[in-house]
């Protein structure tokens, strides 16, 4: 496990939003979870790639438990990304800078602060950040985004002395999602950012000092469960002033929808905690027990039963029932490009079934006229 500052580049959305966060969040273990490790997996192979390619020493290739011509694939799109970048600084410039996993410091502005960088290029005035996420949950944009400014600051500490850097270019590669987004800005509005809004709040959040801010950036904070100002937030969101129909309104209906999301993520994170804490024994909630839930039935010793049956007349055709491997699996075991290459002709998409979703979900509207014909 690598090092970690208090006030880390990656949770500084939260700490930026609920400055008392972190203290809070102290006191909660940090959960494992498989989608860091599999992040760092992903980033040990890219860097391992890019290394061999620019011919820097890389080392042995890494390995892990999350090796997968997936991994393979994704990666070599990072890696290729990369390069294409590298190569336009490089037309720029025959000196361009080239920076892979790089520790970045931006102490000057949040205490203890520091990172690590996946690339940094500078060239010709300008200096481009970019970080690879492996992520498949929701895809990330590289506008005003606090962690890829800290990058930024902590990498422009490491030149500005030396180069005249203009303008700082951030760029998100999140291949598992088809995202790559970018976001410009002046190292003028980097610093007056960092100066005005990114300091003062770093100082207060090391302090633990603040208002409690409960928002979206509530879903990856480790005290999200038992959070006293999250639990208000979502209490008061619960009351509704009734006009006086019986039924409600449409408009009624939409701000209760609305809500609807916002309780639903809330109480299922609540839930989560509370069940957890008492199967290991850690609590009793009054009002609640801990039952042994459903289970289905299954063979303790499949050849046994195998064999049984066959025994007993029954054909192997009747008692097996081979089946190909899903698509996702597949997609895993021959590749993301193979399985395009091999497949494509065999696989379907079919209509998903309609769901209502918020009016900002990207999605587009479902089309139900079209539907209706098919
Ligand atoms: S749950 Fe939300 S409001 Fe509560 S400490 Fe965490 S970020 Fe702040």
């Amino acid at each position: 496990m690598g090092e970690h500052a208090k006030l880390s580049a990656s949770a500084s959305h939260r700490w930026m939003e609920c400055t008392p966060c972190v203290e809070l969040e102290a006191s909660f273990p940090e959960a494992n979870s498989v989608y860091a490790d599999e992040g760092s997996a992903a980033h040990a192979l890219s860097e391992y790639k890019l290394k061999r390619l620019l011919k820097i020493k890389s080392g042995k290739k890494p390995v892990s438990q999350y090796d997968s011509q997936e991994l393979e694939d994704y990666t070599d799109q990072y890696v290729t990304f990369a390069c294409e970048c590298i190569a336009e600084a490089r037309a720029r410039t025959k000196d361009a800078v080239i920076l892979i996993e790089q520790r970045v410091d931006f102490s000057r502005f949040v205490p203890e602060g520091f990172g690590t960088a996946d690339l940094v290029i500078v060239a010709d005035g300008i200096m481009d950040i970019c970080d690879l996420k492996y992520g498949r949950g929701v895809p990330v944009s590289a506008e005003h985004n606090p962690q890829m400014q800290l990058y930024a600051l902590g990498a422009y500490g490491l030149f500005e002395e030396i180069y005249e850097i203009e303008r700082v270019r951030m760029t998100i590669f999140q291949p598992r999602l088809d995202n790559v987004s970018t976001y410009e800005m002046t190292v003028d509005e980097l610093m007056s950012w960092a100066e005005n809004e990114l300091k003062p709040k770093a100082e207060m959040a090391s302090r633990g000092e603040g208002e409690f801010k409960p928002g979206e950036h509530c879903r990856f904070c480790r005290a999200k469960a038992v959070c006293r100002a999250r639990a208000k937030a979502n209490l008061e969101l619960a009351k509704y002033d009734f006009a006086d129909p019986e039924l409600l309104s449409d408009e009624e209906m939409g701000e209760i929808l609305a809500k609807a999301e916002q309780l639903q993520a809330w109480v299922s994170d609540l839930w989560e905690y509370a069940q957890a804490e008492a199967i290991a024994g850690r609590k009793k909630w009054p009002g609640f027990k801990v039952v042994a839930g459903r289970s289905n039935r299954r063979y303790s010793d499949e050849e046994k039963a195998a064999e049984v049956l066959l025994v007993n007349g029954y054909t192997e055709k009747q008692i097996f029932n081979k089946k190909l491997l899903g698509i996702g699996d597949m997609e895993k075991l021959t590749g993301k490009k193979r399985f395009e290459e091999l497949l494509k002709d065999y696989i379907e998409k079919p209509a998903g079934k309609p769901a209502l979703v918020s009016e900002t979900d990207k999605r587009q509207e479902w089309n139900r006229a079209a539907a209706d014909f098919d």
